[in-house]
């Protein structure tokens, strides 16, 4: 089968690491097999939409291997609750599908954009993962073509070791080809959300602590900003699915989500659209906007509401920006928080997107990255210089805390720091050896990270 590579430059959604890359698109599983036999470059990745932050779905020297043409919907189980697909398939197309026939995803990320195979590469958390745990909690069964050309069927109880390295182990294992995963039903695609606002940091958490329970999905907004006693100020958000009785007259109860963006941003922004200045006001605007009260949300406003905008991270203009996502246990999440927030506040590096939420029980993949505690995720831009020595005094705080950081989105940590928040790497790379002996698959953040045993 003859397979061919087109040259593209490729990036993280953050846009700070750039590649240029050997890209190959392949329509069907044999092609794909036929790619990861015989493509000339020494390693290989696969690729989903390209929403991780930073160098995650990068493969340097190596290829990338593309997964959108690998999004078909396989099967609907309406009795067992399963959906099956491709592992290419977007979660914009999975819940244009099920919201309208009454199911949802157990979880998902802020942003549709992702694939199944993203999805479960990352094991990403939602807003309910005090309650529901992550991604990979919910998949009933994945399809795993490995380097030696074998596709592998791993459940919770098959093919185990396969099943917890794949989970979370950023495709270093092999190709996620398809899954079947759990699915929700849901009366109605309306969330009821619910606002409060506080006034500092130790107010913020204290209600997360307290209403985390009081609904499915809760986070907060917070004003990476703001400083001195308003250090930490936001908004929290907890909301549930409606059901049907509680729905408000006139209102149908079966939901669309587009599977496209609104309108996208065209161009790379000059720096002063998102500085400090502007930031601070959007702040200020949006914390004085966030009143408490109850309101309904369609699904999309709630879940995804960085969707509305194509292309939003452009907006951060031609240098980019990274997100720094940490994860704090409960008993350090205030002196954590505080001093992460003191550090970034005070190079004004912070952005209008700073998210704060309470974590529940870890997972089963080895490099998952929830645990018990509370995660802090902030966009920061790119300020030259000035980055990477921030970024190396908060993961020196994250460290110092016992936390650790998110591979989804770092780019910048160090293979020494990743190791000391990843008891489980040593496993991780034990396993990865035995399923891909030749490390066949590989990605630019795995050599930043040294994620694989040297081979
Ligand atoms: C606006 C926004 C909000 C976000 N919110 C959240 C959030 O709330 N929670 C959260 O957990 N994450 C969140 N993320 C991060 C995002 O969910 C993850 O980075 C996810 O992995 C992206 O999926 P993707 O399809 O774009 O994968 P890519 O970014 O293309 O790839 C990510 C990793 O998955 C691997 N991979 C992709 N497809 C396969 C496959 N078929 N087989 C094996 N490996 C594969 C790649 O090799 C790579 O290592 C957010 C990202 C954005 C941009």
């Amino acid at each position: 089968m003859e397979i061919r590579a087109a040259q593209v430059p490729l990036s993280g959604w953050g846009r700070i690491a750039q590649e240029q890359a050997a890209a190959y698109r392949p329509e069907s599983w044999n092609a794909l097999a036929a790619v990861v036999a015989s493509a000339p470059e020494k390693t290989v990745l696969a690729r989903g939409l390209g929403r991780s932050y930073g160098d995650s779905a990068l493969n340097g020297a190596g290829a990338v291997v593309l997964t959108e043409r690998l999004g078909r919907i396989l099967d609907l189980d309406e009795e067992r609750l399963t959906v099956t697909c491709e592992a290419g398939t977007s979660l914009a197309r999975l819940l244009s599908f099920l919201v309208p026939r009454g199911f949802f995803l157990p979880v998902v990320p802020g942003t549709r954009f992702v694939t199944v195979g993203g999805a479960l590469a990352a094991d990403v958390h939602g807003k309910n993962h005090h309650v529901d745990g992550t991604f990979g909690r919910h998949v009933e069964e994945l399809t795993l073509l490995t380097s030696s050309g074998e596709t592998l069927r791993c459940t919770p109880d098959e093919n185990t070791e396969a099943f917890d390295a794949t989970i979370g182990g950023m495709g270093l294992t092999g190709f996620i080809l398809s899954a079947r995963l759990r699915i929700l039903p849901v009366e109605t695609p309306f969330v009821r959300v619910v606002k409060r606002r506080s006034k500092d940091l130790d107010q913020t958490l204290a209600r997360l602590y307290e209403e985390e329970h009081l609904s499915r999905y809760s986070v907060a907004w917070i004003d990476g900003l703001a400083r001195g006693r308003s250090l930490g100020r936001g908004v929290l958000m907890r909301g549930d699915h409606v059901p049907l009785a509680q729905l408000p007259a006139g209102r149908s109860s079966r939901g669309h989500l587009p599977e496209a963006t609104g309108p996208s941003v065209p161009f790379d922004a000059p720096s002063f659209v998102l500085g400090p200045t502007s930031i601070a006001a959007f702040n200020a605007l949006y914390y004085a906007a966030g009143r408490d009260g109850t309101s309904l949300s369609g699904f999309a406003g709630f879940f995804f509401p960085l969707d509305a905008v194509g292309a939003w991270n452009r907006l951060y203009g031609r240098r980019g920006f990274v997100q720094y996502q940490a994860l704090l246990p409960r008993d350090a999440a205030a002196d954590g928080c505080r001093r992460l927030l003191e550090e970034i506040s005070r190079e004004r590096a912070a952005s209008f997107l700073a998210v704060l939420k309470t974590t529940g029980l870890e997972g089963r993949g080895l490099l998952s990255f929830p645990r018990p505690g509370v995660t802090l995720a902030l966009d920061v831009p790119n300020i030259g210089e000035r980055l990477r020595p921030l970024a190396r005094r908060l993961d020196e705080i994250v460290l110092k805390a016992g936390g650790r950081l998110y591979l989804a989105k770092d780019s910048l940590t160090d293979a020494a720091t990743f190791a000391a928040m990843y008891p489980r790497l040593a496993e991780f790379r034990a396993a990865q050896g035995r399923l891909d002996p030749k490390a066949r698959f590989f990605s630019s953040q795995a050599r930043r990270l040294a994620l694989l045993e040297a081979r």
